[in-house]
């Protein structure tokens, strides 16, 4: 349990993290305040001050988002940090044109500790050099391959997670077939990182995998697909019929005793006797009273005399 003051400090922290992922909005705003400095008025810089208001409103939100995301798989599929992120070419060509810096940014995303990893079949994937004779298919190409080389580059500084292939396979078809290894399996449990289209929609349909993508310009952890929330509602639903049954089979369970508190004996209150209460003052209060409405009385009989 973090202690109390520990909690406004966890607070302040989390609130700086999501102003660093603003930059260019705190950046706009200082520089706003720096040249009206002296002149400064009400509601100057305000549409900058506004931009950097909802910016960090979004990390907020895409924080929160990502909490909810993991608290689902980790509790449901046990996943625990550090988080091994499977990553493939596509993925970090996506990082490399957009300037995500990959470590950084899914780390800052999914809160907890990360290990970035990759295959060798992704790894010769991405080495793979297409030799061409056309010339504008040879300049595509060239273009195509200096990003692909990048993302290899990229590639190669990640952990290199076991993959049984000899000869290598498809980066596709190796991340395809880890994630449903990885459904199995209760130590290598992988977040597939990728922008392949169809290799996303492959994931889907396997109940436990979460996955990541890059869409305009941001990296996105995708809410549990239709299949794991059914297959987490169907294992609920085992658990309630099992429940049902036993208590058809066992009948109800005892409900627990209470335990007496220990300490002291107190005498029992019945053979105590009442303490009669002195009533004093309340007596005088009331006399007085009665000889004020006693004078009250007089008064209004001499009156109507
Ligand atoms: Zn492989």
């Amino acid at each position: 349990m973090p202690s109390e003051s520990s909690i406004p400090k966890q607070r302040l922290l989390k609130f700086a993290e999501y102003l660093s992922a603003c930059t260019p909005e705190v950046t706009l705003y200082g520089r706003c305040v720096a040249d009206k400095a002296e002149r400064i008025s009400h509601n100057a810089c305000s549409k900058e001050f506004d931009a950097l208001i909802k910016c960090f409103k979004k990390q907020v939100k895409r924080a929160k988002h990502s909490r909810r995301v993991m608290s689902f798989y980790k509790f449901k599929y046990g996943f625990q940090p550090p988080f091994n992120v499977l990553i493939d070419g596509t993925f970090c060509q996506a990082a490399l044109k957009n300037q995500i810096n990959i470590q950084e940014q899914v780390t800052k995303y999914l809160i907890e500790p990360t290990v970035l990893v990759t295959t060798k079949c992704v790894l010769k994937e991405l080495g793979k050099i297409l030799p061409v004779e056309n010339s504008v298919l040879k300049f595509i190409v060239e273009k195509i391959g200096r990003d692909v080389y990048g993302a290899f580059l990229i590639c190669k500084q990640f952990k290199i997670a076991k993959c049984p292939h000899t000869p290598v396979r498809s980066a596709a078809e190796c991340l395809s077939h880890l994630a449903r290894r990885s459904k199995k399996s209760e130590n290598s449990k992988y977040i597939i990182a990728t922008q392949d289209d169809a290799l996303l929609e492959q994931c889907r349909k396997i109940p436990g995998i979460p996955l990541m993508s890059i869409r305009f310009k941001t990296l996105i952890l995708e809410s549990p697909s239709e299949e794991s929330v059914k297959e987490t509602d169907q294992a609920a639903e085992e658990i309630e019929k099992v429940q049902a049954m036993k208590k058809e089979i066992l009948g109800e369970p005892e409900a627990p005793k209470k335990k007496k508190k220990k300490g002291p004996k107190r005498p029992n209150p019945l053979s105590m006797k009442k303490k009669q209460k002195t009533v004093v003052g309340a007596l005088k209060k009331d006399n007085g009273e009665k000889k004020k409405a006693r004078r009250k009385k007089k008064r209004i009989i001499l009156k109507n005399l």
